[in-house]
């Protein structure tokens, strides 16, 4: 463990693309960055190898506001 803190992500938290929700968290070795879904999953495949650790809420994403809204580009 590296004693990071991985808190949910809120609605405060914003996509550093496009300023939309975050729903994921990439922590990185020099810091961290906070994706929606539609950026993750974009960005994630390239970002997920160099990560430290992933956090994903896009399962929350779904829940809240169907598939349709979590499935749309
Ligand atoms: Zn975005």
């Amino acid at each position: 463990m590296t004693g990071t803190t991985t808190e949910p992500l809120t609605a405060a938290d914003r996509c550093d693309r496009c300023n939309a929700q975050a729903y994921v968290r990439v922590l990185l070795p020099v810091g961290e960055l906070l994706f929606c879904a539609h950026h993750a999953r974009e960005h994630g495949p390239k970002l997920s190898e160099m990560a430290t650790h992933v956090q994903d809420e896009t399962d929350r994403l779904l829940a809240e506001h169907g598939a349709g809204a979590g499935a749309a580009r």
